[in-house]
């Protein structure tokens, strides 16, 4: 058992003041889904806890005006069940849906959500494991390219990891260009959602760009006609409580029969949240038809790279963009 201390403010600066007083180990929690599991395997030893949890306010879900507004507290259930997020941005609400179980869903929040760590086994067989991982003990070396990479990543892995990013949600909210408040001893910021994550490069346990003691405070989605006509599509092992193999969200705006705009972002393959931005261009004046869908799909994985057993992500991940194009289509 290590020992850490504790502390649970009811205001975002407090809480910031109550990280920046405890140093370098210090780590906020909020549902605990993560964070304690990683506790647990030895993986994260915080020597603070800053518990987010009884700050008033910061559970909001708010849909008025030009964006959508969810406080970084607020249940990934709850947004999951929102009526004008189901009804308006049904992208945003299957990939929370879709994400872990019921259970976990109640306890977990949105903004814990954004920063789960990597599920690579290797990475998580904890530091007495026998194997070496440059995420979880930098220069330490890469298991996983050697070795089991049936579920690693196809786009944005560099000699150094391999790791995918395992959020649905940062998926869905990529294609969206959601935006990530946040607030730090420095004051507030705003960041896009893709400056949130890094690529692995020789760094890969450098993940997200925060600074230290910064704290999510919410996630703004600007609204979109898009969003209507839109569907996060998840292929996994099973059909529920698994993490994604591929995974697409897509979001289409229509005139007639043509495509005026396509959001398309990628999960399950790549080292972040991946913007497939050359497949949506060549999507814009034309039909949608399961040839140009699929056309669509294998632009989003050009350039993809397969490792020793995940090479059948290539070909998935393109069909899963494709299926979710048909899927988003249909919606009006
Ligand atoms: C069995 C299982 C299956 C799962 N399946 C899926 C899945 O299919 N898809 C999926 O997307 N997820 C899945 N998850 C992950 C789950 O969604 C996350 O555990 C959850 O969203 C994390 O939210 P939390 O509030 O519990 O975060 P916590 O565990 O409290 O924190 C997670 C991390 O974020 C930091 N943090 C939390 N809140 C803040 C904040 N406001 N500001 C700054 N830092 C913060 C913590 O320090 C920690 O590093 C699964 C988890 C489990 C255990
Ligand atoms: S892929 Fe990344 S997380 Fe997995 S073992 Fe290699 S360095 Fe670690």
């Amino acid at each position: 058992m290590r020992r850490f201390t504790y502390a649970r403010p009811e205001t975002p600066d407090a809480a910031v003041a109550a990280f920046a007083a405890a140093g370098a180990g210090a780590r906020y929690i909020a549902g605990g889904t993560t964070l304690f599991d990683l506790m647990k395997l030895n993986i994260e030893q915080p020597g603070h806890l800053v518990d987010v949890t009884a700050i008033r306010g910061l559970d909001g879900i708010h849909t008025g005006g030009r964006r959508l507004r969810f406080e970084a507290l607020a249940p990934m259930s709850a947004v999951a069940a929102h009526p004008v997020v189901l009804r308006d941005y049904p992208v945003l609400a299957e990939s929370l849906s879709k994400a872990a179980s019921q259970q976990l869903r109640n306890m977990a929040t949105v903004g814990g959500n954004l920063l789960q760590r990597t599920r690579c086994l290797y990475f998580r067989n904890g530091p007495a494991g026998a194997y070496p991982c440059n995420k979880r003990e930098p220069g330490s070396g890469c298991a996983a390219l050697e070795g089991l990479d049936r579920g690693q990543a196809v786009l944005g892995q560099s000699a150094h990891c391999n790791a995918v990013s395992p959020g649905d949600w940062p998926v869905a909210l990529t294609a969206l260009d959601a935006e990530v408040e946040v607030l730090g001893p420095a004051g507030r910021r705003t960041l896009p959602i893709e400056r949130l994550y890094r690529l692995p490069g020789d760094t890969p346990h450098l993940e997200f760009n925060l600074q230290p003691g910064e704290m999510i405070t919410a996630i703004v989605v600007p609204k979109t006609r898009a969003g209507r006509r839109s569907t996060y599509h998840k292929i996994r092992d099973r059909e529920s409580y698994a993490f994604a193999l591929t995974s697409a969200a897509v979001a289409l705006e229509t005139s007639g029969d043509r495509i005026t705009a396509a959001r398309i972002a990628l999960g399950g393959v790549a080292t972040r949240p991946w913007r497939a931005t050359a497949a949506e261009t060549g999507l814009v004046g034309r039909r949608l038809t399961p040839e140009t869908a699929l056309e669509a799909g294998h632009a989003a994985l050009a350039g993809a790279v397969a490792g020793r057993h995940n090479g059948f992500k290539i070909e998935l991940g393109a069909r899963t963009v494709a299926d979710a194009l048909m899927i988003a289509a249909r919606r009006i």
